[in-house]
């Protein structure tokens, strides 16, 4: 049993930051802001999950390798998920907005509880291309690679890129 003063809530923060996500392995979970809570409860670490997509497989993934990890470290712990509130995009950090774009994803528009709201109509956003930054892109397929990303293709230098779709 590990003392709870060997590792800070700072310091397990950071070793949180060894976590990516499976399916955009550039993000951290800390980058998609999905660690809701860290805190010490009676004799271990509860985590607070929010995944960003519920219907994600990554999920199980990202639960398995934080287990894994923790365990490694010898730190007691207790992973806990929650759905409520939702995960937005507003959620990632400007980081994580121009790591995605380095990788070649469009990041989420920004304002998502309004544009979201269009975008369950069916209704298209401006996504820029992360290549050349042109707004005549147009989209090809609502579902990318995942789906949690939509295939979009840039009309200025006709490359096919994902957008990571606005929640
Ligand atoms: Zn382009």
């Amino acid at each position: 049993m590990v003392n709870p003063s060997t590792i800070s809530k700072d310091e397990l923060s950071i070793l949180l930051e060894q976590i990516h996500d499976p399916e955009i392995p550039v993000l951290t979970i800390q980058d998609l802001g999905m660690v809701r809570d860290v805190s010490w409860v009676n004799d271990h670490w509860k985590i607070v999950i929010t995944p960003t997509y519920t219907a994600c497989p990554a999920v199980d993934a990202i639960l398995e390798d934080i287990g894994t990890l923790l365990n490694q470290q010898n730190i007691p712990h207790q992973l806990e998920v929650t759905l409520s509130p939702a995960w937005t995009t507003d959620w990632m950090t400007q980081q994580a907005r121009q790591k995605l774009k380095a990788y070649g994803i469009a990041p989420p528009v920004e304002q998502s509880d309004h544009v979201c709201g269009i975008q369950l109509f069916q209704k298209e956003v401006t996504v820029h291309c992360p290549q050349c930054n042109s707004d005549q892109t147009s989209l090809l397929s609502s579902f990318g690679s995942t789906a949690c990303k939509a295939l979009y293709k840039c009309n200025h230098c006709l490359e096919t890129f994902d957008y990571f779709k606005c929640h």
